[in-house]
Order: C-alpha cells, then structure tokens, then sequence
C-alpha cells in the first residue's frame, strides 16, 4: 500500500497487508529475456530470475518505484481513467446515480480554474477556527471539530472490531499528530535524517507563507511545529511496539481516561465529536499521558500555529497550485527521490478511488472481472488451504492440542474475491464545481459512518480495499482473506500461463495472506477473531524459538549502505513469505498427484517455474531516498530480499536448482527457521 495521510481504511480495520506484488510477461508464465543467466540461481536467485527485466527497465520520473506491482496498477488506472473521462464526459446522469457522483468528482478535480480562482478561500473557516482558539481548554472542542471532518491533530480516534470480542464494535485512540513518516525523522541525527528534518521546517515555513504569513511570521511558526512535533514524536510508540497487539490493547472507561491521561477534558471531546460511549481502548497509554500534559502546557499560540500547518497539510491538495508543488517539492523530491509529480488526472483518479472507491469500483468490475477469475481462484484458495491443513498436521515442532486449535482456526477462514457483495453508498452532495467541498463531506461521511457503528452489530461485508486495488489482505479479528479484483488478471494470475507458473505466483499471494492468520501476531488471534492464546506454553516457546531466527536473518538484510531491513519490524510479513511460499509449492505439487509430469518449457521443469514465478512477483526498480523512508515505516521487506529470504530457506528450491550446501542461496540448516 502506498502511504496516505489520513488514517487508511486498511488501519481503521486492522488488516496486514500483501503490500508490494505482481508479476508481468510479454507471454502467458515466464519469458526468458528477463533472466540474467549470467548469475547462477544458487548465488542470487532474485538477480537470475529478474536481472533481464531489471536491465530493460528503469523507474519513470513521476515513480518513487516501478516494477511488476506498478505495471498492474498502471493497466489498472488506464481502465479507470477510460471510466473516468466516459462517465465524466456526460453531465445528464441522474443526481445522486453514481454514475453522476464519480463523474462530477473526477471533473471537479480536474477543473483548475476553478480552483485557482478560489485561493484559499474554501480553507477559510477551518484555518478561522483554529485562530479562535484563545486558551488550551478550548482545544477538545476545536480537535473534535476538525477530526469530525478529517482533519488530523494530536491523535486519532476511529471505531473498530473490539479485539477482545470481535463481535463488538469498539472506539479506539490511537496516537498520531506528527507529520514526517515516522517518529525516527525528528529523532535520529545522521546527516540523511538530518537532512530532512531542516527541508521539512522549510518547506511547513513556506507553507505559511503561501497561506499569507510575513516570511518572519512563517519562519516563527515553523520552529513552533518542529518543536512540538517532536515532542509529540518522544512520546510515541516505535512501529516495532505497535505491533504488538497486547500491548496496544487497553481497554478503559472513560472516568479512567481522565484519570490516567489529565490535562485534556477527554469528556468535552467525545461530546464534541457526539460519540456516546462509555469505554474504548488506549492503545498507546504512554503517549496519552503525555499528550495530556502537551495539551495542558503548551501555548494556545502554539496549538495554533500547529494545527494551521496540520491543516495545510492534509489540505494540500485540494489547493492551488502553488500548495500542491509545494507538497510535491518536499512529500515527493525530498523524502522520495521522485523528480516529477503525475499529471494532475491521474492524482484525481486516484483521488476518485480513495474518496468514492466503490462507487468507481461497480464501474471498474462492470469492465473487467470476469466470473471464471473467481471460480478458479476459489479453487486455488481450497487447494492452498488443504495443503496448509497437511502442513499443520505434519509440523515436528507442535503439540496436538496446538494443532487442534490451528486447524479449527484454518477450517474458520472467510475468503472474499473480487468485488463486495453489498456496496458502499456515498449519501453526500457531489458538485461538479467543488473539489475542495467534495472531498470535505466525502471525509465528513467516512469519519460519521465509521462512528456510527459503535454499538452496531459487525458488519461483516466490508471490504478493506477498493475493487482496482493491486493487493490483497489478511484481517485477524475477521479471520478473513480478501483478493481484490485488480490483482486476479493476467499475469498474476494467468490461465494460459502453466499451473506451475500461477502456483508460484498467484498461489504464493494466496499462501502468504493465509499465512498472516499464523504469523507473530495473527496467531495470537483465534478462530472467531479474538486476542485469545489458544497455544500451549511449550508449543509458544517451540514458535518464538523459530521466529528469532527470521529476526535474525532479515536484520542482517542491507539494501542501503549502513541501513538494515529492521528484522522485528518485518516479522510478521517474513514469516507470511516464507510459510506462503511453503504452501503454495505443496499445493502445487498436489495439484500434479495422479497426473504426468508437465514436460520443461525453456528448458525449465514444473518446480523450477514455480520459483521463477514467485521471483517475478517482487521484481522492482526503488529509488533510494524511497528505499531508506521504508526501511523504516514499512512493514515488508525490499524485493530482493522477498526473494532471495524465503528461497533460501526451503529445501523444496535446493531440491528445484541442484543448490549445495555453502551456497548463497542455501541457508545452513542451523540458522534456517521452518515454521509452517
Ligand atoms: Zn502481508
């Protein structure tokens, strides 16, 4: 998933994602230009599969990354920008179709007179608003006020299944307020963090400056949010605790709030924000605490300066112009490496997508999905499940009661395909002449919609991604996998490329979300989606044993000179690659029981193209300045290493390419975890 400011739906519902993933070919299965046989695949298996395509091509100027994910994604968005123009060109669609509604939003974004002719203007109230606060006890109903529209500022709160009873909707709070990617970039001093910090308080100065403020003004108020940034970046959490789900998980009443977070009248808030509750979950208690104290010390001046840039920030967009080069100087040159930004349409289709996802998704399904995608996929899925169930029963290193309770959770798996059954309305006025008021009542709506649930039964039709979307998702509390439409076509999936071929890809994909339901978290999740352990003490233990050595491997991961994939940050995606991979390989290989062996094609056997497709999945270009924001916010790790990790590890591929030990390729079985 690309990295959104606003609190993603992907969050709000808890899910692990698939993150990165595709494949692509000039010919169903494998084309062999993009090899690079120079390299032996016992040395670098990631390099002899994709080197050819690595070779052919290079990162576009408007991409921070460009491989196999992005050639989907693009095909993808070329659909959706036909959609688009069509259903845009015609304004006689009935009011309140959606048909009208994505077709007014896609115009409306696109319409920059319109929207240079009105400045700042639609800003106006909100940024009034925050100058109106005179003293910090006014500050609950002002965050209220603009987290009722979106608007970010200190934390968050949103409405999701109760973890500890997944058949209850509960409020969460959860801290935020920050703008960079992540607390590091306000707290470490190597010169690259470094670097960004002083062109982040730049760049929030000249952000100021556009809204109006004297130079000196900006600069001032500048200092101001660095300053209290930071502090509120001490008091976060590190990503690796964030994903520890006890930890995060404590429930409270309100009266409890008060007591263990004072300084914020968290009562006044909650009435402001109209959410009636009498308990809700304080995810990170230390970061309350402390923000209670921010909220008690700091200057009202300061609160204010703080919450006009975060307003401009989330607002960005939405502006003239000069606001979104200004954004895309520091968000996409500066942090990413990219050069250019997109061309405005394809922002707003992307937009169109965020804001009105499944309203554009009918449309996109309409065009695209066909029904035997999902027949065969649901066929494969079962195939993955089975083998998986065989690999339970089989495992050395688990005891029965263990077992038991695994395969009781495995048997539970919901699976989605395509597209929601039952769709998403958008009941808020779409202009035609109004970008920036469409995107504040779409954002109004999300923000109510998701409030309103609380004390609702779960609705379990929800989906966490968009139709179009390349990706795919685990959720633990719902016990469900979910493939979108966008990643079930050609080449993942591909039904004239070779079963070895699809196993290795699509099958990979499969096993690797299935694999979340057991990863360090997802296994700390039962059948019904609860944060209840159904391990034995010993059979813990045996697990934890194991999922050091994947810390251990992946910390000594590079991609970037002195900068380390974080091991504990990526566990639970590297354990889901190397248990999919697993899966995916003895599904296939009971996909071939009872028949004869498929005979090479490229002089490649049945095993060997199902490596060559799983490589080809994660093949990709990154730019650096991208790669070093992820190595520290995102929780995969880079694509070679998706590669060449889980491969080494599995005999299944040394048997496949005639490895030997002392290989690069072939991981001493000391140090190799097998886990599922
Ligand atoms: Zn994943």
């Amino acid at each position: 998933m690309t990295a959104r400011t606003r609190v993603s739906l992907a969050l709000t519902l808890g899910l692990t994602t698939l993150g990165l993933l595709a494949q692509t070919a000039a010919r169903p299965g494998i084309d062999p230009v993009n090899l690079d046989r120079s390299v032996p695949p016992c040395q670098d298996f990631y390099q002899f599969a994709n080197g050819g395509w690595l070779k052919a091509h290079s990162i576009p100027a408007d991409k921070a990354r460009f491989g196999g994910f992005e050639e989907v994604s693009e095909r993808n968005r070329a659909v959706l920008k036909q959609i688009l123009e069509d259903t845009s060109a015609k304004t006689t669609w009935a009011k309140g179709s959606i048909q009208q509604k994505v077709g007014d939003f896609y115009a409306s974004g696109l319409d920059e007179q319109a929207i240079e002719k009105r400045g700042l203007s639609p800003l106006k109230p909100i940024l009034a608003s925050i100058e109106g606060l005179k003293q910090t006890r006014q500050l609950p109903a002002l965050l209220a006020k603009l987290h009722r529209q979106g608007l970010p500022g200190g934390f968050g709160f949103f409405v999701r299944q109760d973890a500890k009873a997944s058949t209850q909707y509960l409020g969460y709070l959860n801290q935020g307020g920050t703008g960079l990617p992540d607390r590091d970039y306000y707290l470490k001093h190597d010169a690259r963090t470094q670097n960004i910090r002083e062109q982040y308080e730049t760049h929030v100065a000249r952000m100021f400056e556009l809204a109006g403020d004297s130079k000196a003004l900006a600069q001032a108020r500048a200092r101001v949010v660095l300053d209290l940034e930071t502090r509120l970046a001490e008091a976060q959490w590190t990503r690796v605790e964030l994903r520890n789900p006890q930890k995060t998980y404590n429930k409270r009443t309100l009266a409890q709030l008060t007591t263990e977070a004072p300084g914020f009248d968290w009562d006044g808030y909650f009435k402001a924000r109209k959410a009636r509750l009498t308990d809700l979950n304080l995810s990170q208690p230390s970061f309350f605490l402390a923000f209670g104290k921010l909220a008690a010390e700091v200057p009202a001046a300061q609160w204010r300066s703080y919450l006009r840039w975060q307003a401009l920030n989330a607002s960005a967009s939405l502006l003239p112009k000069a606001f979104v080069e200004e954004s895309f100087a520091f968000q996409g040159k500066v942090l990413n490496g990219t050069p250019e930004q997109e061309p405005r349409a394809k922002r707003i289709e992307a937009a169109t997508d965020r804001t009105l996802g499944e309203a554009l998704g009918q449309l996109y399904v309409q065009r695209t999905f066909p029904p035997e995608a999902k027949k065969k996929v649901l066929e494969m899925v079962e195939n993955l499940r089975l083998a998986l169930r065989e690999r339970i029963t089989h495992l050395d290193w688990m005891g029965a009661e263990t077992k038991a309770q695994a395969i009781r959770k495995l048997n539970a798996f919901g699976v989605k395909i395509g597209y929601p059954d039952k769709w998403k309305t958008y009941p808020f006025e779409v202009r035609r002449d109004d970008y920036f008021g469409n995107v504040r009542r779409a954002s109004t709506h999300r923000i109510q919609e998701n409030l309103a649930k609380l004390g609702k039964p779960i609705d379990r039709t929800e989906w966490g991604m968009t139709p179009p979307t390349v990706n795919a998702y685990y959720s633990p509390t719902m016990n469900e996998i979910v493939f979108p439409a966008g990643i079930l076509q050609p080449p993942f999936f591909d039904v004239k490329a070779d079963d070895a071929v699809n196993y290795g890809s699509l099958g990979f994909v499969i096993g690797h979300e299935m694999t979340h339901g057991f990863d360090d978290q997802g296994s700390q999740f039962d059948a019904e989606g609860n944060l209840k352990n159904w391990w034995t003490e010993a059979d813990k233990k045996a697990y934890a044993s194991r999922t050091d050595l994947v810390v251990r491997q992946y910390d000594a991961y590079e991609p970037l000179k002195g900068e380390h994939v974080n091991g504990k940050l990526t566990l639970g995606e590297n354990i889901a690659d190397i248990g999919g991979l697993k899966i995916a390989f003895a599904a296939y290989q009971n996909s071939l029981k009872g028949k004869a062996l498929p005979a090479p094609i490229d002089g490649f056997t049945g095993p060997q193209r199902f490596f060559l497709g799983a490589a080809t999945v994660w093949r990709n270009h990154i730019r650096e300045a991208a790669q070093s924001v992820r190595l520290k916010t995102d929780p995969h790790s880079p694509g070679r290493e998706r590669v060449n990790g889980p491969l080494s590890n599995l005999p299944e591929f040394y048997e496949a390419f005639s490895c030997g030990d002392g290989q690069p390729m072939k991981r001493d079985v000391k140090v190799r975890p097998t886990i599922w």
